[in-house]
This record gives structure tokens, sequence and C-alpha cells, in this order.
């Protein structure tokens, strides 16, 4: 086991994607193997903090005091079975997706970080743009190998209900509190999840490395799609998009189903032109379509599909981009990916820091959503821009608030987070809660709801000493 103990060697440990400062922590431990990190942290009183990739952005794997673990060499994989692939929580998406390549299989969520870990990507239960079909990585992890904060573990499969016990390997055992909280019903990812005949592996998944440390991973796998018919969609005005999605949301999978649905603000548009010159003039938004088809045959008639709704709904074909190969397919995800990346560089340009959202709420307040955002933010007179997992509901808003319009961003960010809530929507879809998001996340579960997850908690970490600070 490597330990580290100088400022300049944990210094790196102490940042992520957030802008939080402020880390500390007396040294990292890098155990080589899960046996190392089961005796070291039997052994162990203070409190202790996982580290991924450090991708994340809500500051949740960087401490304010105690040890830091970090799981960066176990980092084997392996292919479990024909559909399944066992990884070591360090490999991150990039590596797997090397691994699977020309393997036939597929590993659906596709969050746009390639380099973070596997093991954060459980902690914070990533999705991506994929996840309009395909779903969220919970809904590819089959079994993990969990060691809780004071050693004991366990190999949590798929199948074992919260209404059994969690047994450790020591022979004690866990009971699942008796509490009311339930997470909302759209996509989200705030605090624990909690529904009514969930696996314990659910509870886990998305607990933002306050719950126990995963140390093997199993992850199932789909065959992978023989081709993705794609296009960027352009349109004169906003509304005009908003209303396809539940246009393609009514087929229910039939002729038009695609695995993403991505939008594109004007602003965001704005931005994309110096880079793609051919984006029309006149547009005000885009929507980015990807629809996998699994027999390489099909991609006449599914494009045919597409066309045909298209031209029935109005949209100017002639203005909209359709893949013509893997070239161009590979094209619009750099599109799609330019968004954060165009605007983080402005923004360290110009030494500003962004309030970024990552709210969502059931399909049917999606339209008023979309009106609420467009209503507030032009009346706000606030530099933004607006992109995301339209199909999902789930958008991202980028304030770009001068030096002087902080108070005001703050304050449209919390006019925003009360709408939201109110239609009984979630803070966080994506990216966690943390250590950045607790007083949102406190607004929207209330003090009941927080005692609930508390006791959840209490029962896996009788100290309180991992992940300390985050969600709770
Ligand atoms: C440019 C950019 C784009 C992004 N795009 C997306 C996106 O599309 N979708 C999305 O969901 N997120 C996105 N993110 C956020 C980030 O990539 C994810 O949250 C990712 O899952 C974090 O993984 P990590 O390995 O970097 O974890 P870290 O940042 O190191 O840690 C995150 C959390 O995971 C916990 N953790 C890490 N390893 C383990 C483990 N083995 N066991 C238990 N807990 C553990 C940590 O304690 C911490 O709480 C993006 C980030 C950036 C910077």
């Amino acid at each position: 086991m490597i330990i580290k103990k100088t400022p300049e060697s944990i210094a790196c440990y102490l940042r992520d994607a957030s802008n939080f400062s402020g880390g500390n922590a007396e040294e990292v431990v890098i155990p080589e193997n899960s046996e190392e990190s089961v005796s070291f942290l039997r052994n162990e009183t203070r409190n202790v903090t996982i580290s991924g990739a450090g991708t994340g952005l809500t500051a949740s794997r960087i401490p304010s005091e105690g040890v830091i673990i970090s799981l960066e060499r176990l980092n084997k994989i392996f292919k479990e079975d024909e559909s399944s692939v066992n990884v070591g929580p360090a490999v991150t998406l990039n590596e797997l997706q090397s691994f699977l390549s020309n393997s036939g299989w597929f590993y659906p969520p596709n969050p746009t970080e390639k380099w973070a870990s596997i093991g954060g990507t459980l902690a914070t239960n990533a999705s991506g743009s994929r996840s309009y079909k395909y779903g969220v990585t919970r809904d590819y992890v089959e079994e993990v190998e969990l060691v809780l904060v004071d050693g004991r573990k366990t190999i949590l499969k798929r199948g074992l209900k919260i209404s059994e016990p969690l047994k450790l390997e020591d022979g004690s055992q866990i009971l699942f509190p008796d509490i009311s909280y339930q997470s909302p019903k759209c996509k989200n990812a705030a605090g624990y999840f909690v529904q009514p005949g969930m696996d314990w592996l659910d509870l886990f998944i998305g607990s933002d490395g306050s719950l126990g440390i995963f140390t093997k991973i199993v992850l199932r796998l789909l065959p992978s799609p023989a081709d993705f018919v794609s296009g960027i969609l352009f349109f004169d005005e906003e509304r005009a998009c908003w209303e396809l999605v539940p246009k393609i949301r009514s087929f229910n999978g039939q002729k038009i189903d695609p695995c993403s649905l991505e939008y594109f603000d004007h602003n965001s548009l704005e931005r994309l032109k110096v880079k793609y010159k051919n984006i029309p003039a006149h547009s005000r938004a885009a929507l980015f379509f990807e629809q996998d088809i699994s027999q390489s045959n099909d991609y006449d008639s599914t494009l045919e599909n597409w066309y045909k709704f298209l031209s029935d709904e109005n949209i100017f074909l002639e203005d909209s981009w359709f893949a013509q190969g893997e070239k161009d397919t590979q094209l619009f995800h750099e599109f799609r990916h330019d968004v954060p990346i165009i605007v983080n560089e402005e923004n360290s340009r110009a030494g500003r820091v962004k309030l970024g959202t990552d709210m969502a709420v059931s399909d049917n307040h999606f339209i008023s959503m979309m009106e609420f955002y467009q209503e507030t933010l032009e009346i706000s007179g606030l530099d933004h821009v607006i992109f995301g997992h339209l199909g999902d509901n789930h958008l991202h808003i980028n304030l770009l608030p001068k030096e002087s319009q902080m108070n005001d961003a703050q304050h449209l960010y919390d006019q925003m987070v009360g709408q939201i809530l109110k239609w009984k929507g979630t803070i966080s879809a994506e990216h966690g809660i943390g250590k950045i998001k607790k007083k949102y996340f406190a607004k929207m579960i209330g003090p009941e709801g927080l005692n609930d997850l508390r006791k959840i908690k209490g029962c896996l970490d009788v100290g309180y000493r991992l992940g300390v600070g985050n969600i709770i």
C-alpha cells in the first residue's frame, strides 16, 4: 500500500472539476488490492473520503479532514462472461470502451467525461446523451464487491432486496431502516436512491461515496448496435424544437426510437457557429438525435422513417444535417461536446465563474419548464447557454454572470430551484449533490426526508465517517 503524506503529493487529490477550494487531508492511502483496503479500514478511526478520477462536479471527493483512500491501483479489467465485464473501480470509461471495441459488445452509459473512473460513475450514477433510451449507470450494474468504512465486506448481487438483511462476510447483518422517503420519479441523481422493492445494490449506486466503497464491479453489456442513424435538426424558433419532443415520445419506440435527443439553444449555436460555419444563419435552436439499429440493412428504412416523420412535421430537411457515415456520427458527438468546452474556455479567458444547473422534471412539466426557463432568463438579462438532454426533460443551464451580476445569478438560480421543486422535480439529474448542492437538496427533501436519509447512513456507517460532508 502506498501512503502519500506531503502537501505536494496530496494537493492533486484536493481538486475536482468543481470550483471548490479549501480541501484538506492528513494523508492519501493507495491500496494495491481490495484485501489491503479492508485491512486498512479495519484499523482506521479517522474520517475517510474515497477518491476516483476527480472529474466530479460537486466536490464529493474532496475532504475537509481525515484520510483519502484512492482506488487508483484497482484497475484490472476482464470479461466475466460473454455479456458482462469485470472492472476494477479505477478503470476509466475510455479504457472500458477501448477494451470493448470490436468485441461486438457495448456499455451504453456515455457520460461526456471519458476520464471518469467506473467507481466514480457508480457513486454518482452517471448518465449521458444516450440515457434517453438506455437509462443510467445503475441499469448496468450486476454485482459489486463492497467494503463498508469499518472494513466489513460483502458481495452484492442483483436481486438482493432491501426487505432482506444485508449479510456481511464477518457474519453480521444490517437491516434497511423503516422510512417513508422515496426518490422522485423523474431522472434523478440527488441523494440516496430509495424505491419500494429495490435491491440493496441500487442504494449504494448514486450514494456519492458516502455509504460504501466499490472495490470490484461487474457490468452488464448489450450487443453492439450495427450502426447509428443520426442528425442535427435546426429550427427558426425554439418552441418548434421543444414541441417535437412529445411527438417523438408518442411513437413509444415504434419506427422512431432515438437513444439521444440533445438540445442547443440560440446562445449555444451562436458560440458553435465560430467553429461550424455551416450552421444555418437563421437558426435559433437545434436538436441532435441518434437512433441505434441492430442490423445494417435497417439503416435506409430507419432513415426513411425519420425523413417522413420530419416532413410530416414541416421540419425543413434542407437545413438539417444527417450523418453519412461513422466520421459524421463522431462529428455530431463532437458538436455536442463542444458546447461545455467552449463555455469553459470562455470562462477561463474571462476569469468568470459559471453557475450550472442540472435539474429535471417529469414529462408532464416539460413544456412549462422550457417556457419558464425562457421567460426568466430573458427577464434576467444574464448571459447564459442552455444545452443538454431534452428527451429527459433535463437541461444544463450555464449562467455566465459578470462579477457585478453574481448576486442576480444566484437569485435566479434560487428562483429556478423553487419552481422545479414546485413541479416535484430534482435539483440534480446527473452530477449528484456532493458538498456544493446540499442547501438545495435540503430544500428538495425537507427535514423529514433528511432524517430518513440519516437513518440509512447511520446503519451502514455508524460513526458517520465516510464521505463526510456529502449529501447530508
Ligand atoms: C467536462 C465534464 C463533463 C461531464 N459530463 C458528465 C456527463 O455527461 N454525465 C455525468 O453523469 N457526469 C458528467 N460529468 C461529471 C463526472 O464526470 C461524473 O460525476 C463522474 O462519474 C465522476 O467520476 P470520477 O471517477 O471522476 O469521480 P470523483 O470525482 O473522483 O468522485 C466522485 C464521487 O465518487 C466517489 N467514488 C469514487 N470512486 C468510488 C468508489 N470506488 N467507490 C465508492 N465511491 C467512489 C467519490 O467519493 C465521490 O463522492 C462531467 C464532468 C466534466 C468535468
